[in-house]
């Protein structure tokens, strides 16, 4: 086999074979395979998509580029979430001491800024010290002590997504179903999960545009999990407008902290912070379903509004922050330059172009151009108008 001969079987619409695919992610791993061959693989695979079998095929060589976590000793209550990605979306930062808090374990493995979206592990970058890339002996600390961690990917755990997943974000190759499907679910089943749930978006600013785009990325998401052993639930939400009140990695964590912390934000009569707790909820309901931590989808929603009204996700969330390093006492999140964006018309506001956003707030610095940019941490948007919402001239 070459790498050549492979990627023109794919630039031809041909099918891989279970082998080919995982030769070519095992050489591509251990960088046998270099990034420019990969990129053309991806590009292919971009236009001519891939079967379901060799969409599983990928994701499994990719879990299986190294270390596969095992937490079989908490079974069945090892649950992870994962969106497919958004803008604004901040909900892993809430759910996962939220659900740990249930004494539901969670070792998540999260992604950086992808394409127009944010990724959670540069949020939580913006913490000074904190640390993304703790050895597997501390996640697993991390996870038995506090009942969650966040990682990236590393050398050790799905070092496939951890090249790939840069690479596509600078390649223009981000939003293609087999892709998604083997980035996310690679990571997720190499973490040793008893269930995930997915957060599937679509919209203006989601990978998925159309609804019936989205339910398909989630059956061929839930049918990999399914494969796998791995109990796999998929919520399909909106992403047509920002979610909460603010884009951009340290106002994000704000927005987090404040709702950790019981507050509100309001504009008028717009509490803008509504939508991200309401979704989080939803999202926690699901996952204590998911890992027996409850009997209904109800209970899960009153079980996880008690555990944050409580404050006891908040001290969960500064337990972790602590043990990866980080001193929230540093933390910031105010820029030094601001300016205001007003509506040169009166109306109501009907729709959001929520990529645009995303692209406005990775050119402000909240994002990569290339792989090499660094991020500024306090860059972003702060959103005042949700849909419905009535403006005024100026
Ligand atoms: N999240 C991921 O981890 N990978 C994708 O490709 C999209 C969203």
């Amino acid at each position: 086999m070459t790498a050549a001969e492979l990627i023109r079987k794919k630039r031809f619409n041909k099918s891989l074979t279970e082998s080919e695919i995982d030769w070519f992610v095992k050489n591509y791993a251990t960088g046998e395979i270099p990034d420019y061959q990969m990129s053309a693989m991806a590009m292919a695979i971009c236009f001519n998509g891939m079967s379901p079998s060799e969409t599983s095929w990928l994701s499994k060589s990719m879990m299986n580029s190294c270390v596969v976590l095992d937490f079989s000793q908490f079974a069945p209550a090892v649950v992870d979430k994962h969106s497919t990605g958004g803008v604004g979306d901040k909900t892993s930062l809430i759910l996962a001491p939220l659900v740990a808090a249930a004494g539901v374990k969670i070792p998540m493995i999260a992604g950086r800024g992808l394409g127009h979206t944010g990724g959670t592990l540069d949020k939580l970058e913006s913490i000074p010290g904190f640390n993304v890339n703790l050895s597997l002996e501390d996640l697993k600390k991390n996870v038995s002590t506090h009942g969650f961690s966040i990682i990236g990917q590393t050398d050790e755990i799905c070092p496939a997504d951890k090249k790939l997943y840069a690479l596509r974000d600078v390649t223009g190759t981000v939003d293609s179903l087999p892709l998604i499907c083997g980035s996310i679910m690679s990571k997720k089943l190499a973490e040793g999960l008893s269930a995930l749930v997915l957060d599937v978006k679509w919209g203006s600013g989601a990978f998925m545009k159309s609804k019936e785009d989205a339910v398909a990325l989630a059956e061929a998401l839930r049918s990999i999990g399914r494969h796998q052993g791995v109990t796999t639930h998929a919520l399909i939400s909106s992403m047509n407008q920002t979610l909460g009140a603010y884009i951009g990695n340290a106002l994000e964590i704000k927005e987090c902290i404040d709702i950790m912390s019981g507050k509100t934000c309001f504009r008028g009569e717009r509490d803008l912070y509504a939508d991200t707790r309401e979704l989080t909820l939803q999202l926690a309901a699901e996952m204590l379903l998911a890992g027996q931590a409850c009997h209904s989808h109800e209970e899960g929603l009153k079980k996880a509004s008690e555990i944050l009204d409580s404050g006891k996700a908040l001290e969960l969330f500064h337990k972790m922050v602590d043990f990866q390093g980080g001193d929230i006492s540093r933390f910031d999140h105010e820029a030094k330059h601001s300016f205001e964006v007003c509506s040169t018309e009166s109306g109501f506001v009907n729709g959001f172009e929520v990529e645009a956003l995303g692209l406005a707030s990775l050119q402000l610095g909240a994002g990569r151009k290339v792989s090499a940019d660094s991020i500024d941490p306090v860059a972003g948007i702060e959103v005042h108008k949700k849909i419905g919402d009535k403006i005024d001239e100026g």
